[in-house]
């Protein structure tokens, strides 16, 4: 048997996972992310090259959020829909992204940015979920044992990283369910039922990830708080992006970290606070005196909207027959 091989006089290099058509095939158990690591990286410098753009903000803002959805997350995470590669890359091209759409301020939240800012910019892991949806959903159409057959392979499946966001379930049925109920079967559904179910499915976990004040007591409708934002104007939408992704500082948190820093309010000398500059700080007493309706919605009706102004869930909100006063 030996002397039937050619006898090689350079070395062969052993590779453990090589490109075959366009996808990763790997020889060995390790995980090796290889080429995809490389392009999240690449998909990283894009987006911060986007940042310094030379056009107008309006301009600007569109062509982002537009480049970002039809280039930078398909190139990014190209085969990560069949290869896992861990959370701390999402959250890298999260935290890129925006910085790229607000400025570099540690408080903003990328999670925030990546689902509430343009509707033409979705989460990178939701965009990754829903590619590996759509597959399943495709190859339902064209060869329909063989989805079954890989459904039924991923809901068997018992290794210890489990891929999505926790509480949503794979049935070996082919019906995907999440939290309040929610359910699709991606193997039947319409695929446009099936991404919008998987969108509500993310609210809840955009919820459950979070941890910070202004988020958690609601559930939040990224649908309704994007058409709203969109129908402000460019310069409304540059100066309440920050308190959409909650970025702003005040003086009482940076003194927290920041031992030389005080906590007082430049303006009256009172403690610095989220509440204290919109509700109370006296520099904006006339300001306040002109919208009488909005002071009284923040006191009264959604004081979480003082750190973060986002739209709760019409249908889990208790106050759905008030109308809130146009701004
Ligand atoms: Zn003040």
């Amino acid at each position: 048997m030996q002397g039937d091989l050619p006898e090689f006089t350079e070395d062969v290099a052993v590779l453990s996972c090589v490109k075959d058509l366009g996808e990763l095939v790997h020889y060995n158990r390790s995980i090796s992310l290889g080429h995809i690591k490389e392009m999240i990286e690449e998909g990283i410098h894009r987006i911060q090259r986007i940042e310094w753009l030379p056009c107008d903000l309006h301009r600007k803002a569109l062509f982002i959020q537009t480049y970002i959805d039809q280039n930078i997350w398909p190139f990014a995470l190209y085969s990560c829909d069949t290869t896992y590669i861990g959370q701390k890359h999402f959250d890298k091209l999260r935290r890129a992204t925006v910085n790229t759409l607000v400025g570099h301020w540690h408080n903003a939240s990328p999670m925030l940015a990546c689902n509430f800012l343009s509707k033409f910019l979705m989460d990178p892991f939701l965009y990754t979920l829903c590619q590996c949806i759509r597959i399943i959903r495709r190859l339902a159409t064209v060869q329909h044992d063989l989805a079954v057959e890989t459904v039924q392979n991923a809901a068997t499946y018992d290794g210890s990283r489990p891929f999505g966001p926790v509480g949503w379930e794979l049935n070996a049925n082919g019906i995907v369910s999440g939290p309040d109920h929610l359910q699709f079967d991606v193997l039947k559904d319409p695929i446009k039922k099936i991404i919008n179910t998987c969108r509500e499915m993310w609210n809840h976990h955009i919820i459950a990830s979070m941890d910070r004040k202004g988020i958690g007591d609601f559930l939040l409708d990224s649908r309704l708080s994007l058409r709203v934002y969109a129908k402000c104007t460019e310069s409304v939408q540059q100066l309440t992006k920050m308190n959409v992704v909650g970025g702003f500082q005040t003086q009482s948190m940076k003194a927290i970290w920041h031992k030389e820093t005080s906590e007082k309010c430049v303006f009256c000398g009172e403690c610095d606070t989220r509440d204290h500059r919109l509700l109370h700080c006296p520099l904006g007493t006339e300001i306040r005196s002109q919208y009488p309706d909005v002071i009284d919605v923040l006191h009264n009706m959604r004081p979480e909207w003082i750190y973060i102004c986002l739209c709760p869930d019409s249908m889990k909100w208790p106050f759905s027959s008030v109308r809130i006063p146009k701004l």
